[in-house]
């Protein structure tokens, strides 16, 4: 055994780690160690003295530990590191085809064995995000390791979540490695052709978890009248304008976004394509004359960022979703989301389900949503599967 810190768990407090779930909150410890430097690796055993697994130790957050392997013999050092990102990048290559998108999310925190990095491909950057002490900890073997298998590719930092706080870190933005992006950069998927803001834009510039939705507006907006709330840049609108809708408007509260997003549409020769800045539950209020649209796409923002916030939330979803029902003319298409991990799917259907009663609509439910599977949810860690969605038909 490694000299390391070992860390012993109250009685019966390694339930959920044996179900592979990564997290261990402070209250199953039996002790903190005397000594700890951020994201420390430390080994775990339960009151009865098994080994449990190998974790990151972070004192500032009420998620103390971090599990990053639960085999004695794989202990994390950085040949470890290297190995999982080899997967990530395998993984990747399996699931896009030819020719490859040029941005993609190539690792997903968790779900790639690396709880709190992210690292997105965008042309010849990679853009990343270390959210925890565990990650800032292997700092130096992570970027190593992103330099030997993309040697060509630019580093840029995007560490300015809101969560790092909850881990005691700063925020740290800034070229790691090449140049410094100094304007947006323009990336492709399929035909599409988009401005991407890695400095200042939203996450670490696009929203790649809606990749494949994309792709499914683009197959279904021909000769479509289609209104994209919460647009941002115009994902789902530029992809609506270029599957053959007839007109596209796409609304956004952000003037940033919206100016990016009326390049993109440029970008693209799509005339059709307009962008306003406007609050949407207001726009939407205002939608009392004949229904105009045929097809809506509601993608707001998260509206509940914290347990306490499910019921609140709750009727944001039921407010937009009825007033988006009541502006779709009869025989249209509503695709909507939630990206609040605490909304499960369950429940976000039954909402979808009173929004419709209100707004005296039949709605039916065509397909489930979740995020592009660069973004994998995975069996132990349900909190992977934050984005849902609907297809629905609304007679
Ligand atoms: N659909 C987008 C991502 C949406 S993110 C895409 O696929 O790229 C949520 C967006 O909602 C942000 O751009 C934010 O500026 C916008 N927003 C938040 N609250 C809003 C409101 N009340 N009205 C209009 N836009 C809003």
């Amino acid at each position: 055994m490694k000299n390391i810190a070992k860390i012993v768990l109250k009685p019966g407090k390694e339930k959920n780690l044996l179900k592979k779930h990564p997290w261990i909150f402070s209250g199953a410890l039996q002790r903190d160690p005397p000594r700890h430097t951020p994201g420390m690796v430390v080994s775990v055993f339960s009151a009865t003295g098994e080994f449990l697994a190998y974790g990151n130790y972070s004192h500032e957050s009420q998620i103390r530990i971090r599990i990053i392997s639960d085999q004695l013999n794989d202990f994390p050092d950085d040949a470890f590191i290297d190995t999982k990102i080899q997967a990530a990048i395998a993984l990747r290559k399996q699931l896009l085809s030819e020719p490859l998108p040029s941005a993609y999310r190539l690792i997903n925190a968790e779900s790639d064995g690396l709880p709190g990095l992210i690292v997105d491909h965008y042309d010849t950057w990679l853009v990343c995000q270390f959210l925890t002490a565990g990650m800032e900890f292997f700092r130096d073997a992570i970027i190593q390791s992103l330099s030997t298998h993309y040697p060509n590719h630019s580093i840029y930092e995007r560490s300015d979540a809101s969560s790092r706080q909850k881990e005691g870190l700063e925020e740290k933005i800034g070229v790691i490695k090449g140049e410094t992006p100094t304007a947006p950069i323009l990336i492709t998927e399929g035909n599409a052709k988009y401005w991407v803001d890695l400095v200042d834009g939203h996450k670490t510039g696009f929203y790649l978890d809606q990749r494949t939705n994309r792709e499914m507006i683009m197959g279904l907006s021909q000769n479509k009248n289609v209104l994209n709330c919460f647009s941002y840049t115009g994902g789902f609108g530029i992809a609506a304008g270029l599957g053959g809708a007839k007109r596209v408007l796409n609304i956004d509260s952000s003037e940033p976004a919206v100016a990016l997003g009326e390049k993109n549409a440029k970008e693209n020769q799509l005339n059709q394509v307009h962008f306003e800045k406007a609050d949407v539950f207001a726009f939407l209020r205002r939608q009392t004359d004949a229904p105009l649209f045929d097809l809506i796409i509601l993608d707001p923002p998260k509206f509940a960022n914290s347990t306490s916030q499910i019921n609140p939330a709750a009727r944001g979803y039921k407010d937009i979703n009825r007033l988006a029902m009541k502006a779709l003319k009869p025989n249209s298409f509503l695709v909507t989301f939630s990206c609040s991990g605490h909304i499960e799917e369950a429940l976000f259907k039954k909402i979808i389900m009173s929004a419709a009663e209100e707004a005296q609509r039949e709605v039916h439910f065509l397909r489930t949503l979740q995020q592009s599977p660069d973004h994998p949810v995975v069996s132990f860690f349900p909190e992977s599967h934050y984005l849902k969605g609907f297809l629905l038909y609304v007679r």
